[in-house]
């Protein structure tokens, strides 16, 4: 890293004081989960919500509320006191109008008896099934869980995009995302699951993120994969070993809120809190 790790820290703190704010949480499938208050209430419009996070993120949102309305106030409480053919037949119905790009009414429905089965399992909805073993990474158990649902949830589901698999390279963002949401105490994140590992978590790489992780130095990797997923989080872990995922949020809101434009230079770039440790079109703007 040509910066130094305390000139970074520094300007990552200023980020987070612009970007982690009530406004800027507005415009995140997380905020979705405020909606709900039981622990497994949360954790169910958690898993609604990373799944389908992905596209422009406003009528995303309003995807989730939709694919979330017929659970009512408690869907984990609706979930369980069902049958799996009454939850299938009442959910059918419901959602078979709703559709999010690639994700379909029946997907969702799928999606939906997935967790209620898992849970059912382990009596304590999904970290016992996130959870490494002994000896296994937490990836491990992630890829786990993946290989076990795609071959539980419909051949139609399209494994690649839905079911990603950390062991086989993939970034993962909607799982990492999903992992921080659960696991991460500090703001805004829910904190709700406390056997999982925090200072194992690994950020949710989208292309803001990338793209900003490569003008500060925190990665030098080309593809957003699951190899850039790892190195950027080792340099955030340099930071704050305990909590490596403190900046994500700041530095994924920097790009999803459309205030980087990919050079560094002013005007556009003077409410910057990163401007002083940002390479971004260094080789096209040499002085500034
Ligand atoms: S290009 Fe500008 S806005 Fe984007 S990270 Fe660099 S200094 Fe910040």
């Amino acid at each position: 890293m040509g910066t130094s790790t305390t000139a970074l820290k520094t300007r990552l703190e200023g980020l987070c004081e612009r970007y982690d704010t009530a406004d800027a949480l507005d415009r995140d499938p997380l905020s979705v989960l405020f909606g709900y208050e039981g622990p497994l209430d949360r954790e169910v419009a958690a898993f609604v919500a990373a799944h389908l996070a992905y596209g422009r993120v406003d009528p995303m949102i309003r995807a989730v509320r939709a694919a979330l309305a017929p659970l009512g106030a408690r869907p984990a409480t609706w979930l369980r006191e069902r049958s799996p053919a009454a939850a299938q037949m009442t959910l059918s119905a419901a959602l078979a109008p709703w559709a999010w790009r690639f994700h379909t009414g029946p997907d969702l429905v799928a999606w939906l008896l997935a967790w209620k089965r898992l849970d059912l399992e382990s009596g304590q909805g999904l970290e016992p099934h996130l959870l490494p073993g002994p000896g296994e990474s937490p990836d491990g158990a992630l890829s786990r869980l993946v290989q076990r649902l795609r071959t539980e949830l419909p051949a139609s589901y399209g494994s690649r995009f839905s079911l990603p698999d950390p062991l086989d390279g993939a970034a993962c963002k909607r799982w990492r995302m999903f992992l921080r949401w659960m696991v991460r105490t500090g703001w805004p994140d829910l904190g709700l699951w406390s056997r999982y590992p925090a200072d194992r978590l690994i950020i949710p790489l989208d292309t803001h993120v990338a793209r900003v992780s490569r003008y500060i130095g925190l990665s030098h990797r080309a593809t957003p994969d699951g190899k850039m997923a790892l190195e950027v989080t080792d340099s955030l872990r340099r930071l704050d070993p305990a909590d490596p995922l403190r900046y994500d949020f700041a530095l994924s809101h920097l790009g999803i809120l459309g205030d980087c434009p990919g050079v560094r230079k002013r005007p556009t770039c003077a409410e910057c809190p990163l401007y002083a440790v940002c390479r971004a079109g260094a080789a096209r703007t040499a002085t500034h």
